[in-house]
């Protein structure tokens, strides 16, 4: 076996040394893919996710801000 195997990457469309190489399944059918854009796509979901959580963080601090200030007005009301 030649050590400088190369393998199709049906991300990139290109050639990768084999040991750059994972074999992923798709649909039923196996295909390799290269480390390189198995992370490049991990991390860009990864920071989409972390995105989406401080979005919903925002808007539960929010609604729970909204919601106290009901409450401190109804208790003011309540006061007098
Ligand atoms: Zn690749």
């Amino acid at each position: 076996m030649p050590s400088d195997e190369s393998i199709y990457c049906y991300h990139c469309r290109r050639y990768h040394p084999r040991e750059e190489m994972r074999r992923i399944e798709t649909k039923g059918s196996k295909k390799w893919r290269c480390i390189n854009s198995i992370e490049a796509t991990k991390k860009s979901t990864t920071q989409r996710d972390a995105f989406g959580k401080s979005v919903t963080a925002i808007n539960k601090s929010d609604s729970q801000a909204r919601i106290k200030s009901r409450v401190n007005a109804e208790r003011l009301v309540a006061g007098r």
